[in-house]
């Protein structure tokens, strides 16, 4: 076996807790099994065949995770047959498949996009599976999001059913972060880097001129913490909405009644929203109907162009006030670069846990990091489910607490009664503790 020393060995047995802050009499838990290179591998080298195929929308990192692919198969276990699945799943029946060697995809983790190409819509189960069989495929690396991942679950049970010897390993990428059970998903680093930038731009124009508005959409669909995490990293931000946070536009503590103090009080404002964000507003005020893409994911409607127009006519038309409106959307930008260092190391860790899993013999699995150990999860596990920013979570309040926008709940005086009651009470009990 090329390079791999045996100080390196993860026992089978070991496994990494899902949860890792629990109460003193609180029940074991879900555990997984740690990820890394094992003593007993299940493949012989020459045996292998394997493939890569990469689905759904762009993400920094994916080239890095493909090379890391490649260059893991072959450094580490000596594997030479590794097939390129062309244009995502429709790729494994259309035939566009390519021969992937160290040399091929020695230098593609310094582009962004995808060196295998991507698409949406064309999963079909029967006709994949059927292909990996005819081409005698026995590993399959699925390097996609939440739909991707869905897809590869079916691929596992097809070939599970069919009594297949074939090693079906998933790489979760969504550059929302919304993946389940994983720590952090890769490119994200990046994408909140890259969001800083245009933030920053933002700041910039409205800080130049006369009551200056900047609004910068990010992505997140369904979550929101590129734009929790890209306000938090930034300073400049006022105000960041999120899908999980409803918020309104009039009245007593609506936004524009808090732009207008913050115009009043610092001469410009930026706001800060993911795209998935008031997207039952923009639908109520424009009569759009629900459309879909092939994939069949919700399309969005742009929140950042209505929420521009909404702003405007409110201080034009009501207030009658000038603004200076600039409205940017990064998202093509940032979802096409390379990936940065943080996630570049990420990624790698990625691929190499996904061979090191498909060469010892598992299957049906998923890689990623779990309280900062990797692990190999059950599919099923992380297509359950979604992660979302909780509101209720410590860092939505730290946000609220770095911003001190509006935190739009009608509910604030119960809670902040709840609050102060607990305060009083810790007061009046207080001791202070030996950690
Ligand atoms: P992202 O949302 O981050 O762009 P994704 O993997 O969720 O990535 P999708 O376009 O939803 O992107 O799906 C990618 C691929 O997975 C497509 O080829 C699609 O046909 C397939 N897919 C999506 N959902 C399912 C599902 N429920 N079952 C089987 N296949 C699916
Ligand atoms: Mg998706």
């Amino acid at each position: 076996m090329p390079s791999l020393s045996k100080q390196t060995f993860v026992s089978p047995e070991d496994v990494v807790a899902e949860k890792i802050v629990v109460r003193k009499d609180s029940p074991r838990g879900v555990h997984f099994r740690r990820a890394g290179p094992r003593e007993k591998v299940y493949f012989k080298s020459e045996e292998v065949r394997a493939c890569v195929v990469t689905c759904g929308g762009l993400c920094p990192g994916i080239n890095t995770v493909i090379r890391e692919i490649v260059c893991g198969l072959n450094y580490m276990y000596g594997v030479d047959d590794i097939l390129g699945i062309e244009g995502g799943y429709r790729g494994f029946y259309s035939k566009n498949t390519s021969q992937l060697t160290p040399k091929v995809v020695n230098d593609i983790h310094k582009r962004g996009g995808t060196f295998l190409r991507t698409s949406r819509g064309g999963h079909d189960t029967q006709k994949i599976v059927d292909n990996i069989q005819d081409r005698g495929i026995n590993q399959v690396y699925i390097i996609g999001g939440d739909g991707t991942q869905k897809g590869a679950a079916l691929i596992y049970q097809e070939v599970e059913k069919r009594g297949l010897q074939v090693a079906v390993a998933g790489i979760p990428k969504t550059i929302d972060n919304d993946i389940a059970v994983i720590d952090k998903s890769f490119g994200f680093d990046t994408a909140v880097e890259e969001a800083q930038r245009a933030i920053n731009a933002a700041h910039v124009e409205v800080e130049s001129v006369e009551n200056g508005v900047g609004v910068v959409k990010l992505m997140g669909r369904y979550s929101g913490f590129i734009a929790m995490f890209a306000t938090l990293a930034s300073r400049d931000v006022d105000c960041c909405l999120i899908p999980e946070s409803p918020f309104y536009l009039e009245g007593k503590g609506g936004l524009f009644e808090f732009v207008e103090q913050r115009l009043k009080e610092n001469g410009h404002v930026v706001i800060v929203l993911a795209e998935g964000a008031g997207q039952e507003y923009v639908a109520q005020s424009m009569h759009t109907v629900d459309g879909r893409d092939a994939s069949g994911n919700r399309l969005l409607l742009d929140v950042g162009l209505w929420l521009s127009q909404q702003i405007k006519d409110h201080f034009t038309k009501v207030q009658k006030m000038a603004i200076n409106m600039k409205y940017i959307d990064p998202t093509y930008m940032i979802r096409a670069i390379p990936s940065n260092a943080s996630d570049n190391i990420y990624c790698t860790l990625l691929a190499q846990s996904a061979v090191h899993g498909a060469m010892a013999g598992y299957t049906g699995f998923t890689v990623g990091p779990v309280n900062s150990r990797h692990a190999y999860i059950p599919i099923s596990r992380v297509t359950e489910t979604q992660n979302i920013v909780k509101l209720t979570d410590r860092m939505w309040a730290r946000l609220l607490a770095s911003t001190n926008q509006p935190s739009f709940l009608n509910s604030d005086e119960v809670m902040l009664g709840k609050v102060d009651r607990a305060i009083i009470e810790q007061i009046n009990n207080r001791k202070i503790t030996s950690i």
